[in-house]
């Protein structure tokens, strides 16, 4: 009973494991599909929201070339909390509220992923700065010179954009940490320029979780997995981010992403599978089969056999049975029949037919054989239940058998029943099998 439990136990085990890895493979590669076909799309967004912040960012030109001048003197001042360094006497533009308004623009597409807003004026007698940062303070108290702006156009080739009229009057630079802060940026640096001379030079830090962000709320409204940190096994596609010499940010997955999210879900519908499959299997069963036994049960099995012809069949039926139950009891007596219908089913293929007709009474069915075989089998059947006791009693059966050639099942049946009655008769613990009979 325990081994057959724990038998049981292991097949349903091995196939819910079969099932989650079929489930794992099945869903986890129509996953993998979902995400690779949606990769164009976070490509696009990405693209997308950084051309926003291009458009953003170059309409402050506009503001720029409107604001007039006041006279400040050098100094530090601070306007709607944005910190104006002023490094001479000067007439100086005061371009706090544009800077704040171009801040609050950005956060609507970056959120808080704007660092720092800077704004350096040609020749470099002052310059704005969205927060003005510690690092920046003492960077910048020496800032006399132009240096600064002409080393950035230079290196950022941002020489002559006004001719660029569709183009690139915008650049983004590569990924870097910017001194002090140790903060992961990207530069935006939008050059203002005037009758072809520089007025002043753009500067807008954009954290480099900027694109985490993007890809974040991409996943989040797209069910995918996408990100930039891949390990092994990973599918991979540039995004190729306009008007930046900088390398192509690397968008894709890999299969642990992929596996980390399906994992459960998957498992979870191999265990659904798995316990409707037992459902309706055992459902299947309990109409089929009986319970006590695993025969067929008559009322199943019946309506076949009165469209079956040309087999074999045996009767077989359990001696003195009322014996057994009013000595031993009913509970005796259920263990008698479920021992000897074990011990019939031991002694048949797989293919044969067994049925529970009545109480303790079964019906075998055979294809294909002659009457001696089908005598042997019965008397290899008689002598199995025969051979030892069962909960220490004698049991015995008698066996009555005919083979069916053209007749109707009923007939046949009631020849077997005869050839029964006749073993029952002759002392019972015996077989007899009747000739088929054409009628
Ligand atoms: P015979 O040798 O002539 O067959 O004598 P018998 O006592 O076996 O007579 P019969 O075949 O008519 O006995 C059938 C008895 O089996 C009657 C019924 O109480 C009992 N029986 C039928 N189904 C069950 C069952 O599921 N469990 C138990 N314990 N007894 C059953
Ligand atoms: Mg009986
Ligand atoms: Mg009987």
């Amino acid at each position: 009973m325990y081994k057959s439990l724990s038998r049981t136990y292991r097949s349903h085990i091995l196939s819910i494991t079969k099932l989650s890895l079929l489930m794992i493979v099945i869903v986890g590669s129509s996953y993998a599909i979902f995400n690779a076909v949606k990769l164009d799309n976070l490509s696009k967004s990405i693209v997308n929201d950084f051309k926003q912040i291009y458009s953003i960012s170059r309409r402050f030109a506009q503001y720029y070339n409107n604001t007039n001048t006041v006279e400040l003197e050098k100094g530090l001042y601070v306007r709607n909390g944005v910190s104006i360094m002023v490094n001479k006497d000067t007439d100086a533009k005061v371009l706090s509220v544009g800077i704040n308004k171009l801040r609050s623009e950005l956060e609507l597409i970056a959120q808080d992923n704007i660092w720092t807003i800077a704004i350096f004026e040609n020749p470099a007698d002052y310059s704005h700065f969205s927060p003005l940062r510690k690092e920046y303070q003492e960077r910048y108290s020496s800032y006399q010179s132009d240096d600064v702006v002409k080393r950035i156009v230079k290196l950022e080739r941002l020489e002559n954009t006004f001719d660029q009229f569709y183009g690139c009057n915008i650049k983004l630079s590569e990924t870097y940490r910017e001194d002090g802060s140790g903060q992961l940026v990207r530069t935006i640096y939008y050059p203002v320029y005037n009758e072809r001379k520089l007025d002043a030079l753009l500067a807008i830090d954009v954290k480099a979780s900027f694109v985490d962000l993007v890809i974040d709320t991409f996943n989040h409204a797209n069910f995918t997995a996408a990100n930039t940190q891949f390990g092994i096994y990973s599918y991979q596609q540039p995004v190729e981010i306009p008007c930046t010499d900088a390398q192509p940010i690397i968008i894709g997955f890999s299969l642990w992403d992929i596996l980390k999210p399906i994992l459960l879900p998957a498992i979870f519908i191999a265990f659904l599978i798995h316990a409707i499959v037992v459902f309706i299997k055992s459902r299947q069963l309990r109409i089929k089969r009986d319970k006590m036994t695993g025969f067929y049960r008559r009322d199943f099995y019946e309506p076949k056999l009165k469209k079956a012809y040309d087999f074999s069949m045996l009767i077989i039926d359990i001696d003195f049975f009322k014996v057994i139950n009013d000595t031993h009891g009913h509970k005796v007596g259920d263990e008698v029949i479920t021992e000897v219908t074990r011990r019939i089913s031991s002694q048949i293929r797989s293919n044969d037919v067994a049925v529970r007709w009545g109480g303790e009474e079964f019906l075998v069915l055979f294809k294909d054989m002659t009457d001696e075989m089908l005598y042997d089998k019965a008397e290899l059947i008689r002598q199995y239940v025969a051979h030892k006791p069962i909960s220490d009693i004698e049991v015995t059966i008698s066996v009555g058998g005919v083979i069916l050639r053209d007749q109707e099942f009923n007939e046949a049946y009631k020849r077997a029943d005869h050839a029964l009655y006749q073993s029952k008769r002759d002392g019972r613990n015996r077989v007899t099998i009747y000739e088929a009979t054409t009628s």
